[in-house]
């Protein structure tokens, strides 16, 4: 989950980083107060989580006397399609320097990796891409908790040495904290210190619960409910829904379906011993994605009882079509079911995914 600058901010404070002084308002009417609060001349920065926001206009500077018409505007807008509901008003700093450290996961070393840059700012992608000796890049074994000194020293030579302790907290926050990401970009030099100008910070989805977080805010509503069901949920671009037991059986039938150049709309995989109602359930969930247009179930009774299946399936009633493969535990009894209700259940996966694929492109 992703948390959003102030969030943060907050978070790196706790572990020494440095930040600058802040007021989150909910409406242009407090901005002049929080203007006059950080000093007077301020930068009112909109609270989404996009990358690229400065320079899709979600960065403004204002001074205590146009601070509300500012924060009109900005409140206004959309950056990147997203509605402004929060403004940081953050005291504007005197930036000398913007310097780039970003922490994730390389999940080809299955370790953390240390990303620095001397040319921070909103163009680091860019710089990165054009330069490669721009970025620093250094891994750190995930069973220390420590940057070694010998890392640090490498990655911010020949900079101010007051960067490498703010390295080493974000290091322990990005630890503590279960990220995938945390990053600060820019990390600025004024004539007072180093502060973070800006921060990001991914949580593991799998850490919420140890991280105290008890409702994951990324979900769309039918990911949440995917998740409350217990189901393993992602939605794709395609047409064709699809309905598995088994994350390999599931992602089979993706292969297929790609194979018979269709496109999926979706991988749910219902998981083991699913009842009649976990089935209407995954059935309805998935036909309530608007671009669905026809259903492939493609699932294996073994503790999963086919019956129970087609009792799920038809329970379901929804309106487009769904192609049902099923095969073990109780199929004739689930054919029967089904095809008295007036389904179509086909003998191989193959047949049922080129089935979906021709229907769906009709
Ligand atoms: P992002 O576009 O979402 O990464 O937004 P940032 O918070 O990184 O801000 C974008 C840019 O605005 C930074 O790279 C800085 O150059 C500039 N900026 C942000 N805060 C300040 C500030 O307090 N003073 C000055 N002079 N520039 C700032
Ligand atoms: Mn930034």
């Amino acid at each position: 989950m992703k948390l959003l600058e102030y969030e943060a901010k907050k978070v790196f404070s706790t572990f020494g980083i440095a930040v600058p002084e802040s007021v989150l308002i909910t409406s242009a009417r407090e901005a002049s107060a929080a203007c006059h609060k950080v000093g007077g001349s301020a930068v009112l920065k909109a609270q989404v989580d996009v990358g690229g926001r400065g320079k899709a206009g979600g960065i403004l500077m204002a001074t205590a006397d146009d601070a509300e018409a500012v924060a009109t505007e900005l409140f206004q807008k959309e950056i990147k399609g997203l509605p402004v509901k929060e403004v940081l008003v953050e005291e504007r700093l005197p930036i000398q320097k913007e310097y780039f450290v970003s922490i994730a996961i390389d999940r080809s070393t299955r370790s953390p990796v240390i990303l620095f840059a001397e040319a921070g700012g909103v163009e680091i992608e860019a710089t990165a891409g054009e330069r490669l000796d721009a970025v620093r890049s250094a891994h750190v074994s995930p069973l220390l908790s420590e940057v070694p000194g010998f890392i640090l020293r490498y990655l911010t030579r020949g900079c101010e040495k007051e960067i490498m302790p703010v390295i080493s907290a974000l290091y322990r926050a990005f630890r503590e904290k279960d990220a995938l990401l945390a990053e600060i970009n820019p990390l600025v030099i004024t004539p007072s210190g180093v502060l973070a100008a800006d921060a990001k910070l991914i949580i593991d989805d799998n850490a919420l619960a140890r991280q105290g977080i008890s409702v994951n805010r990324d979900l769309t509503d039918r990911e949440a409910e995917a998740e409350a069901h217990g189901f393993s949920y992602v939605e794709l671009n395609g047409s064709i829904g699809v309905i598995g037991n088994g994350a390999g059986l599931t992602m089979a039938t993706l292969d297929l379906i790609a194979h018979h150049n269709g496109a999926a709309a979706n991988f749910l995989d219902v998981g083991g011993g699913a009842g009649s109602d976990r089935v209407m359930h995954a059935v309805r969930l998935v036909a309530s994605v608007p671009a669905v247009k026809v259903i492939v179930v493609n699932l294996l009774g073994g503790i999963t009882r086919c019956d129970e299946v087609a009792r799920g399936i038809i329970a379901a009633g929804v309106s487009q079509q769904v192609i049902v493969r099923l095969a073990g535990t109780n199929e004739a009894e689930g054919r029967a079911l089904l095809e008295g209700a007036g389904y179509r259940m086909l003998d191989t996966m193959e047949d049922a995914v080129a089935t979906a694929v021709l229907e769906a492109s009709s």
